[in-house]
């Protein structure tokens, strides 16, 4: 499989995902961020996750930047490009980017933490269902780990649900 971005490109990608998250974090959302990034390294979109706001249980960061990136690229194929994520996509957000033609995707904290910070998941990782795809995708985790990890629990979810 094509290995396209560099290492140094991926870290830029994460630490604009981690940036975002935190404008998110200040807004009150939950503590996550996604960048897209072109198949040369551009930048294309950055979100943060907005289900609070948009009372959107579907409008995780990933999906909201590949939103984002459809749009502003004017297509709905994202092939060739990166996905990088605060955090281990969801099973919604790991298909989502799928569907996109997505194969290559980066990601900080690994699921284990995301459920320790107290955001529940569907009782699989991405890394899990990526294998039941029949398409394969490239799943990189702990590209600036200890800085997404560290968000997370900074971060943890608080009451309100
Ligand atoms: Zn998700």
């Amino acid at each position: 499989m094509p290995q396209t971005l560099s290492d140094w490109n991926l870290k830029q990608s994460m630490k604009s995902a981690l940036a975002v998250a935190e404008e998110g974090v200040q807004k009150g959302e939950n503590p996550f961020g996604a960048a897209i990034v072109s198949p040369s390294g551009e930048p294309i979109a950055v979100a943060h996750n907005t289900a609070r706001s948009t009372n959107n249980p579907s409008a995780h960061a990933e999906v909201n930047a590949i939103a984002n990136a459809c749009e502003k690229l004017q297509q709905r194929d994202l092939s060739g490009h990166w996905l990088a994520a605060t955090a281990e996509p969801c099973p919604m957000c790991l298909s989502a980017a799928a569907l996109a033609g997505i194969r290559h995707i980066a990601f900080g904290a690994n699921q284990v933490v995301v459920k320790e910070a107290g955001y529940g998941g569907l009782g699989i990782t991405g890394r899990e269902l990526a294998k039941l795809f029949a398409c394969e995708i490239d799943l990189r985790g702990s590209v600036l780990g200890n800085e997404c990890i560290a968000l997370l629990l900074r971060n943890r979810k608080r009451g309100r649900a």
